[in-house]
């Protein structure tokens, strides 16, 4: 059953508000179990004019690339994607590194990178493809009433206002939820007084599908091997002094770049074009109401340095997905209690560690010094802290959902 449009009778389907990364999956992995669903989401559907189908560079963990797969995006995503082979972790100044190897661990690789906007363009590829789907965009929520077995959804698009009655409400509506205002769910917020500058760089040396991870006081950086011998770099400042690095040009930039991120690939040239964001943690107090569940950025938004946001969103989505698959009614509370229960070990664990790790990474206690170098070097040197690590590493955490696991050959 979808959505009905009222006043038809009883609600039922289920609505994604939202088909941003995690929504545009959840609706397709929904579609593939066979269960009919409404995609509604306020952008046109095309990859240049949804806000998050950008220029970022999204390291996907070996489990999404599992679930991506399963639900017959990959196949139109992977031309564009670069395998990891090996991460590195250091911190300047200081001694002590993490590698993690893909050899090392069984496995071909660690994970993939691969620009968003590119995986957007796969994931509108496959909508398209979708058989009980029904997609309504540009259409935006505008407001929600209470039924007595499901909500009543108020969706204004360019031919004017449209109700729609479901059974499940889906909040995939980014940081800013307009779906968990309106279900009066709180939201813990850490502005991290950072900003993320992102663009492509090429390196003189080639990567050799290596992601380096460098943290600093001055917060942390990243470069992830990509296509054709580039990278994309992940550079974070002080919120303070993100105007002055905005307005640097391209040869001043790459110089603190390559300050920041050191010379392992060699000297860095050929900056692309620059797109920043300010970073902020906002966590919902709970994930479920009354016929109702938020999923990706909407339920948590972790600081993006840990590369975990889009991978947890997923591991959200393929979880709802299974659990709505093996249910009679989409809405039902003790699915949804199942729901909140399964996903709370790997949410919880996943934003304490991205949080944990940017606060500990750029703590400039001297103290700390020789702690951190030891933490790395035993990350580094002991094999099962490096299996427990690079098995979380590579997203398969908590109960992962059935779509992310290793497939036999
Ligand atoms: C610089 C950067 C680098 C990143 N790198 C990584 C990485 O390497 N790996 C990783 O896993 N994650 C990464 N992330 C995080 C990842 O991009 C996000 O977690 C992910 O895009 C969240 O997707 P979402 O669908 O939950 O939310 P969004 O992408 O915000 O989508 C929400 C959608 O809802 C729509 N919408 C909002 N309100 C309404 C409404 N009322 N009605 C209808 N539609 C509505 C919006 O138009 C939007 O399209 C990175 C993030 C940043 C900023």
């Amino acid at each position: 059953m979808s959505a009905s449009e009222s006043p038809a009778g009883d609600a039922s389907g289920v609505l994604i508000v939202g088909g941003g990364l995690v929504g545009a999956s959840l609706a397709i992995a929904l579609d593939a179990a066979g269960i009919a669903a409404t995609l509604i989401e306020t952008a046109p559907p095309r990859a240049d004019a949804q806000p998050s189908y950008d220029e970022r560079n999204l390291a996907l963990a070996r489990a999404s690339v599992n679930g991506l797969e399963a639900i017959g995006v990959w196949c139109h995503a992977n031309a564009a994607a670069t395998p990891i082979q090996h991460i590195h972790v250091s911190r300047a100044g200081e001694f002590g590194s993490a590698r993690i190897g893909a050899g090392k661990q069984g496995v071909e690789a660690l994970g993939w990178t691969l620009p968003a906007r590119e995986l957007g363009m796969a994931l509108l590829r496959r909508l398209d493809e979708c058989t009980w789907l029904t997609r309504l965009a540009p259409a935006t929520l505008s407001a929600i009433e209470p039924l007595a077995d499901g909500w009543r959804a108020r969706i204004q698009t360019a031919h004017g206002e449209r109700c729609i009655d479901t059974a499940l409400l889906v909040g995939a509506d980014g940081s800013e939820s307009f779906v968990r205002g309106q279900l009066d769910i709180a939201a813990q917020r850490h502005d991290y007084r950072q900003t993320l500058f992102v663009c492509t760089v090429t390196p003189e040396r080639p990567h050799a599908g290596r992601a380096w991870e460098r943290f600093a006081d001055a917060g942390p950086v990243a470069l992830l091997p990509l296509a054709e011998g580039r990278c994309g770099l992940v550079l974070t400042v002080a919120a303070e002094a993100a105007d002055a690095v905005a307005g640097l040009d391209d040869d001043d930039f790459i110089a603190l770049a390559q300050l920041r991120s050191g010379w392992r690939l060699g000297r860095l040239s050929r900056p692309g074009r620059r797109h920043s964001y300010p970073i902020q943690r906002i966590a919902a107090t709970r994930l479920t109401a009354a016929r109702a569940v938020l999923v990706g950025n909407a339920a948590q938004t972790v600081h993006p340095i840990g590369a975990q946001g889009f991978n947890l969103g997923l591991r959200d989505a393929l979880t709802l997905a299974e659990l709505v698959s093996a249910s009679a009614d989409p809405g039902d509370a003790a699915m949804l209690a199942t729901y909140a229960t399964r996903r709370a070990p790997d949410r919880e664990g996943t934003m304490a560690m991205s949080h944990g790790l940017v606060q500990l990474a750029c703590l400039r206690q001297p103290l700390l010094a020789p702690l951190r170098s030891l933490v790395l070097l035993a990350c580094d040197r002991l094999p099962p802290l490096q299996r427990a690590l690079a098995r979380r590493g590579m997203g398969f955490r908590g109960e992962p959902p059935l779509a992310m696991m290793e497939r036999v050959p």
